[in-house]
């Protein structure tokens, strides 16, 4: 039985890594007239509010989202800003200064009449908080499901043209297999897909393996990745806790490397005295 709730972790800095990049290979899709398809592998409840119930218990959105909007840098990275544009246009829309979207809200915004969504998420209470966000929207298919097994049937899309984001709790340990397995077919069913996979910094072994592997599996099938990382503490040996995270992006795109390497050390200090980072690229 899954336990994990993302209201726990909403507006993290692995969340504020995850989303910039997100919004980031969103706003590419969107240059081209042609609809896309957006798939949340993983979608969790779709919105958040950060001073109630789970998310006020931690706070670890002080560390995160909070932590950035009080970084004084002039002017942001692009990537920093438009987050923070996202993340204000969301408050005003829910008419909440402590609301926090999802992965579906911010994609949701950035969809346009012709594009599709499907949101996959298997938590009951979060799939049915999803559900209700959603209900009403014809371009969104929500679904109780294994999302890693569902994304097959949705691929290759007639437009020929998807984002897929794969963001795991990684609560099971086959995750780490899953998730490679399912980039592969991702790419193999249609090739110019991009696919974004958030994973965690964690001393555990797969967890270490997990960038490489991803690496391995797009050069194998011969399309261009990135791998961004961002830590807010060193990683050691043995520690429990997570140090940081990443994201690895298959078909990036044009300039979302550049962006995100601009936009790392300035997280990367606004996330604390201990921040470090590294962008890593391939294929191209
Ligand atoms: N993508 C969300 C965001 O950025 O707002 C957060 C998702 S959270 C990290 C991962 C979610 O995946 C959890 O809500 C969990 O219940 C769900 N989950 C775990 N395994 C799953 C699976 N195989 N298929 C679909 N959902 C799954």
């Amino acid at each position: 039985m899954l336990s994990y709730r993302h209201a726990f972790h909403a507006g993290n800095h692995a969340d504020v890594l995850k989303h910039c990049a997100l919004l980031g290979a969103l706003e590419r899709m969107a240059r081209k007239e042609t609809p896309f398809l957006y798939v949340d592998t993983h979608a969790g409840a779709g919105a958040y509010r950060l001073e109630e119930g789970y998310a006020a218990q931690n706070r670890e959105w002080e560390g995160g989202a909070a932590a950035l909007a009080r970084a004084v840098v002039a002017p942001l990275p692009l990537a920093l800003s438009r987050y923070l544009h996202a993340i204000d246009g969301f408050r005003r829309g829910e008419g909440r200064g402590d609301a926090y979207p999802g992965s579906p809200s911010l994609a949701m915004a950035a969809l346009r009449p012709q594009d599709r969504a499907a949101f996959f998420e298997l938590h009951g209470a979060d799939f049915e908080l999803l559900l209700t966000r959603y209900r009403d929207e014809r371009r969104v298919r929500c679904a109780r499901s294994n999302g890693f097994a569902s994304l097959k049937a949705l691929l290759p899309p007639p437009s020929r043209r998807a984002l897929i984001l794969m963001d795991p709790s990684y609560e099971l340990g086959t995750d780490y297999d899953a998730v490679v397995a399912a980039v592969d077919e991702g790419l193999k069913r249609l090739a110019n897909a991009v696919i974004l996979v958030w994973y965690p910094l964690l001393a555990r072994p797969e967890a270490r393996a997990l960038p490489d592997a991803l690496a391995a599996t797009a050069a194998r099938r011969d399309r261009p990745w990135i791998d961004a990382r961002l830590s807010v503490e060193p990683l050691v040996d043995g520690a429990r806790g997570m140090s940081g995270s990443g994201v690895f992006i298959a078909n990036p795109g044009y300039g979302l490397a550049e962006e995100l390497a601009e936009a790392l050390p300035v997280l990367a200090a606004a996330f604390g005295p201990k921040g470090d980072h590294i962008l890593r690229r391939g294929g191209d």
